[in-house]
């Protein structure tokens, strides 16, 4: 299941031909900081995002390692997604059995998937209600099912004018529910917004006794206890990523982005770099060029060169020997090019692997320089990526 554990990569040559980008992950960083979150809320369950094959770090293997530290609720975009999980976890003792929330709804060629893995969908409309309640229930037979509500965030979610509806169903017995919830759209930056959605989502599930509720995200559960309800949903916090988070949330780094030194160089001053000679050398110039692209998901945008343009936002850097290093010129597709004229001659060697996020590159800094979120810069990560499963230190 697991790989033997690498020490962390940065600067450190790796036996064998294996010069391809990979992102090494910290089964155990990942499950404490899942600890972490639960410590937020002790009178929750804590359950964990998994959609997008764990945030694109391999779902079977995150929902093995969570579902060992005691999670027992996940969450899944897709009923596909939701059939890997299951298989994943099945081998384990699964008891009691562990739920799997598909948040994107139904549709009627789905049911056979949602039955045979024991899937529970999340119906956010009078369509996905009666698409499962016709399609999913054998006589004397009402399988269970989740609501998402809308409370302000106007993704997904059930209409206020269709909640008599949906209470009278639930009131009734003709759709069996266990699960109320609703996603918070701001709570990393609006106490205004969060605070509104929290007073509709209460209203609403007060007409909804005896079902157990959930609204918090990563985010959210940093929000305060009362935020816990019975259920959370950390996704991105567990992987890794504090967003906002306040300073003391104790998540750590899980995923290291490491690539390869292909070849070094020296360039002369005066000269160009890269596509578009976007660079122009201003000194002789050491250059490491690394086996990793925007095909990988290193997104285009953290070219060197748009350290000039944007001036208010991290350079883009990697990690190498014990320094930090600039990406110098434009990001190619599987290509890109550091600037390690600052490190003693000799030093870089090929096979060297640089950190491009990880401990000592945080992935939040690199995706604030690439003008977006941890979110993207993980699920973004390309299939060539290698993705290295390693028990790090408990
Ligand atoms: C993705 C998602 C989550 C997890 O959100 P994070 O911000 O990653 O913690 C929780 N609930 C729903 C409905 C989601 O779509």
């Amino acid at each position: 299941m697991s790989e033997a554990a690498q020490p962390a990569a940065s600067g450190l040559r790796e036996a064998g031909p294996q010069r391809m980008p990979s992102v090494e992950i910290d089964r155990s960083a990942l499950v404490r900081n899942w600890r972490r979150v639960a410590a937020r809320q002790p009178n929750a369950r804590t359950g964990a995002a998994v959609k997008c094959d764990g945030y694109g770090l391999g779902a079977a293997e995150v929902a093995r390692a969570l579902h060992e530290a005691g999670c027992r609720d996940f969450f899944v975009a897709w009923p596909e997604e939701g059939g890997i999980v299951r298989q994943a976890i099945e081998a384990l003792s699964d008891t009691p059995e562990s739920r799997i929330y598909v948040l994107q709804g139904i549709e009627p060629d789905a049911i056979e998937l949602f039955r045979q893995e024991r899937l529970i969908p999340v119906l956010s409309s009078r369509d996905d209600i009666a698409i499962w309640t016709e399609g999913a229930s054998r006589p004397g037979d009402r399988p269970i099912a989740a609501l998402q509500v809308e409370t302000g965030m106007n993704r997904l979610g059930i209409d206020d004018q269709d909640l008599d509806f949906v209470a009278a169903l639930v009131a009734s017995g003709d759709l069996k529910t266990g699960l109320l919830l609703s996603h918070l759209a701001s709570a990393d930056e609006s106490r205004e917004q969060t605070g509104s959605q929290f007073r509709r989502f209460n209203e609403i599930a007060e007409r909804f006794p005896d079902v157990e509720r959930s609204l918090a995200n990563s985010a959210g559960v940093f929000c305060g206890p009362e935020f816990g309800f019975e259920l959370t949903r950390p996704g991105i916090a567990l992987y890794g990523g504090r967003g906002s988070l306040p300073d003391d949330c104790g998540i750590e780094p899980v995923a290291t982005l490491t690539a390869a030194v292909l070849q070094i160089r020296t360039a002369k001053a005066g000269e160009a770099v890269g596509y578009g000679g976007t660079v122009r050398l201003s000194r002789p110039t050491r250059i490491a060029t690394i086996g990793m692209g925007y095909g990988d998901g290193y997104r285009r945008a953290l070219s060197g060169d748009h350290a000039a343009t944007r001036p208010d936002l991290p350079t883009p850097s990697a990690f190498l020997h014990g320094h930090r290093v600039p990406i110098l010129g434009r990001i190619s597709m599987d290509l890109v090019l550091l600037d390690v004229s600052d490190l003693p001659e000799g030093r870089v060697q090929p096979g060297d692997r640089a950190e491009f996020f990880g401990p000592n590159v945080p992935i939040d800094e690199v995706a604030r320089a690439a003008g977006t979120i941890a979110y993207e810069m993980l699920t973004g990560l390309g299939p060539r990526v290698y993705r290295r499963w390693s028990q790090g230190t408990n």
